[in-house]
């Protein structure tokens, strides 16, 4: 198909062409925002995931003649160098991917970054993107929080990943294909047991729901009954005092805790622990520490 020549004037001076990063819905087609279907309809080509995905929303809105050119994970370098050229010859680009915003878990990085490297114009048409809608959805604080992208797929590899991120205090967002969910769940709650978690599920679609519960119980639900359709899993992040027991338990600090749990309840270092652990949601590992830096470990029986 030919490339239509531009039909409005250029907002930057050497005549390039622009490159806008557009998102699209990921589930529901009404979500897409005005700016995106202006951008849309006033470029001459798209670099698409699956062509077949952008015509269903191009052809939703009634949007036609443009080129499409495939953009996918393996031929990016490829295609990118030909998208350059034509931004260069002053023609405008939208870039999108099949849902969301592309280059998060989603190809385009290497063209946003060889147009910057180039000096050439890049735009952003913000819209939908599963990590927000599912933080936004959880119940879980999203003023900071940590998205990691799609879980290893190997389990070895997977335990060892998310290992270290139990001390990670901010809320975690990760991706994840539905026919791994089972065993990534299980890892999930081998190393965050009663942290609560949310699995955010066809988001916008008429099958939404958000599972909502603690990880270990979410992991024993999903392993009889199999979910299906795209989910996005948000994790709690790690606190020292959680929030049903902050009420009771803020005037004493781990150590305190401990020597008291020890000398009213009579129980030894290992039971207490066990028991702040389960209470608080400290790992043991951080439990033992502070027994030993405050002279109870001798106490352990
Ligand atoms: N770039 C996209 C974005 O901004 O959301 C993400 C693309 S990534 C290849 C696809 C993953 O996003 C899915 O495997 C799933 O984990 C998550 N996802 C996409 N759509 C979703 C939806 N409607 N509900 C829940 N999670 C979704």
């Amino acid at each position: 198909m030919k490339v239509p020549s531009k039909k409005r004037g250029k907002t930057n001076t050497n005549g390039a062409g622009e490159l806008y990063v557009v998102s699209t819905p990921i589930g529901n087609m009404e979500d897409i925002t005005l700016r995106a279907l202006d951008t849309l309809r006033r470029v001459g080509v798209i670099a698409c995931e699956d062509t077949r995905r952008i015509r269903k929303l191009l052809s939703h809105y009634k949007i036609h003649g443009k080129e499409l050119i495939s953009y996918y994970r393996g031929v990016e370098e490829g295609k990118s160098s030909r998208l350059l050229r034509l931004l260069e010859q002053g023609q405008d680009i939208a870039l999108v991917s099949d849902a969301g915003t592309p280059g998060v878990a989603d190809p385009g990085l290497v063209l946003i970054r060889q147009a910057r490297d180039l000096s050439l114009p890049v735009r952003v048409v913000p819209g939908p993107c599963a990590a927000l809608a599912a933080l936004t959805a959880s119940a879980l604080p999203a003023d900071n929080f940590l998205f990691l992208g799609f879980l290893p797929r190997n389990k070895k590899t997977r335990r060892a990943f998310l290992s270290p991120l139990r001390w990670e205090k901010r809320t975690l967002a990760f991706y994840e294909a539905p026919h791994r969910l089972g065993a990534s769940l299980a890892d999930i709650a081998a190393a965050f047991g009663r942290r609560r978690m949310a699995i955010a599920r066809e988001l916008t679609k008429l099958n939404e729901e958000v599972l909502w519960g603690r990880a270990y119980e979410l992991a024993e639900k999903l392993r009889s009954h199999k979910i299906r359709g795209e989910v996005t899993i948000i994790l709690e992040g790690y606190a020292e005092t959680p929030w049903e027991v902050k009420g009771s338990w803020s005037g004493y600090s781990l150590a305190a805790h401990l020597e008291k749990v020890m000398q009213e309840e009579d129980l030894s270092l290992s039971r207490a622990v066990e028991k702040i652990e389960q209470l608080r949601d400290v790992p043991k590992e951080v439990l033992y520490k502070i027994a030993k830096e405050s002279g109870l470990e001798g106490k352990r029986k």
